[in-house]
């Protein structure tokens, strides 16, 4: 018996020691005060320090201005640290609320990428906020959220948005069987829908249901139903917000009501699928027509939330730059590698032939579709910041520096953008009360840099940011310091390094290197 029962402690600790490396943070803490930041918000306010935050378990209960630029700071009128609490020294450093991504996939067997990998990728970035739109399920959604909660895991807090059908044991076929699905996804814990498109009755039943329910949703407007839904019948419906841009172009259409499909076109083939969504924008209105100015002013009015997830498309305008970007070789899994490569199997890997003269449809499509999303802005819209990493050459968690550097060349000013990053994603969620900005009585979710990325959003990125020293030397400045999540402070290199380590040894398992498409030797 005692015998058997070491035998099976020491198994779990063995499986304990490959799933999970033990560091957990530091907290939360009855007091936490962090000293001398200057403090971007997520509310469109200019930075503003030295200021001392001061937080209580999980509450911000004060946050207090403690001098001025470039003067040195009177320690006696600091706020005072209380028997048992934290202090974290910050002194010049920059904090941010943290971060929410509003279109993640923990992944799943085909990029080879387990839960940790994944979340250690994301909280390394200051992603404290994380809405799953789809993947392993509803009850492996629910537990991780449980684990995350309770801080058993590093992990981003998760909001669950199921694949409508996801689960159902025949495929939903009637508006009854929909509006069924619908009460069980709710009775089942998750917080929203995440549809790809249906037949339009079955489509208004469920966002009906869901929306009476209180639940949010949103949609991959995907081609297959998008001729008789698009955008604008989901907002009208109800639905809350739309993942990427399909579907826009289709609202926007004055002279066809499909896309200018080549006649041997076949979805199933993704390269047929990516190269002619290449040239979608410029078949619909003009950017500021009156069809254009109606379709957006219609969406503003329903207080549409619109997601754009620029990045994830990006290796369609300028492949060899999603490719080569220099966090592979250190943080990408020979599996997610493989799984990148071209293929005719692998979702986003569409790269038949891929040219120049694909890429520049994608780079007009851009300007096109970049024009709509900033307009959408400046009249009052909410744009949200999504990455759908693990697909197409985009890396967890480094793609969310780009999303941002995306909606900067889009036009937003930075400040803009943190907002896009922050509080819009925490009004999308039904949250802002209590995430999203730095606010008393809000949450302690944080995200610390020691650069300023209103200046430079690359210092955002794991990797840093490249700059020469006044003595011409080369360093890397940024990368985020520290993530805090629910009063739990998190190192964020310590988390890139146990990436790093995990990645190590994949390779050392079958002495892979990363090599490029089509290299054999
Ligand atoms: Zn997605």
């Amino acid at each position: 018996m005692t015998k058997k029962l070491t035998i099976l402690f020491s198994f779990l600790f063995v499986l304990n020691g490959i799933a999970q490396d033990n560091y957990l943070g530091d907290g939360p803490h009855s007091q936490l005060i962090i000293r001398g930041v200057t403090l971007i918000n997520g509310d469109g306010s200019p930075p503003r320090g030295p200021m001392d935050i001061i937080v209580e378990n999980n509450k911000i209960v004060n946050m207090q201005i403690v001098g001025y630029d470039g003067v040195p700071i009177d320690e006696s009128k600091r706020p005072k640290l209380k028997a048992g609490g934290k202090e974290l020294d910050a002194n010049g450093m920059y904090l941010l609320p943290g971060f929410i991504d509003m279109h993640t996939h923990v992944g799943g067997e085909a990029q080879g990428a387990n839960s940790e990998y994944v979340f250690k990728l994301w909280m390394a970035h200051g992603i404290t906020t994380i809405r799953e739109v789809g993947g392993r399920g509803l009850d492996w959604s629910m537990d991780m959220k449980k684990k995350s909660n309770s801080h058993k895991i590093v992990a981003p807090r998760i909001f669950t948005n199921t694949f409508f059908g996801q689960g159902s044991k025949k495929p939903i076929s009637t508006p009854e069987m929909a509006r069924e699905w619908v009460r069980q996804n709710a009775k089942g814990g998750a917080d929203g829908i995440k549809f790809f498109g249906a037949e339009p009755k079955i489509m208004t039943a469920a966002i009906d249901e869901n929306k009476k329910l209180g639940l949010r949703s949103t949609a991959h407007h995907a081609q297959l139903s998008v001729a008789r839904w698009n955008v604008l019948h989901s907002a009208r419906a109800g639905m809350t917000s739309m993942e990427h841009w399909y579907g826009l172009p289709e609202a926007l259409f004055n002279d066809r009501t499909v896309q200018h499909y080549p006649l041997d076109y076949n979805y199933q083939n993704e390269q047929h699928r990516f190269e002619q969504a290449g040239r979608l924008w410029k078949q619909a209105a003009k950017p500021y027509s009156e069809h254009w100015n109606n379709v957006m002013n219609e969406l503003l009015e329903l207080d549409f939330t619109l997601d754009p997830t620029f990045n994830i498309y990006e290796a369609s305008r300028d492949l060899q730059r999603a490719r080569r970007a220099e966090w592979h070789e250190d943080y990408t899994l020979p599996s997610l590698w493989k799984f990148y490569e071209p293929s005719k199997i692998s979702h986003g890997s569409y790269w038949h032939y891929w040219g120049t003269e694909q890429e520049v449809e994608w780079k007009n499509n851009y300007k096109l579709w970049m024009t709509f999303i900033n307009e959408y802005k400046n009249r009052g819209g909410r744009v949200t910041v999504g990455t759908d990493s693990g697909f197409i050459y985009q890396l967890y968690g480094f793609a969310y520096p780009r999303e941002l550097e995306l909606l900067r060349e889009a036009g937003f000013h930075p400040l803009e953008v943190i907002r896009a990053a922050t509080l819009n994603g925490a009004e999308a969620l039904g949250w802002d009360d209590k995430i999203g900005s730095v606010q008393i009585g809000k949450l302690a979710d944080f995200v610390i840099v020691e650069e300023n990325p209103l200046m430079n959003l690359k210092v955002l990125y794991g990797t840093g940011a490249i700059k020469l020293t006044e003595d011409n030397e080369v360093v890397r400045v940024g990368g985020v310091k520290y993530t805090i999540k629910d009063g739990v402070i998190y190192d964020a290199k310590r988390l890139l390094a146990d990436v790093k380590a995990m990645v190590d040894k994949e390779k050392a398992k079958t002495n892979w290197e990363l090599k490029q498409p089509g290299i054999k030797n």
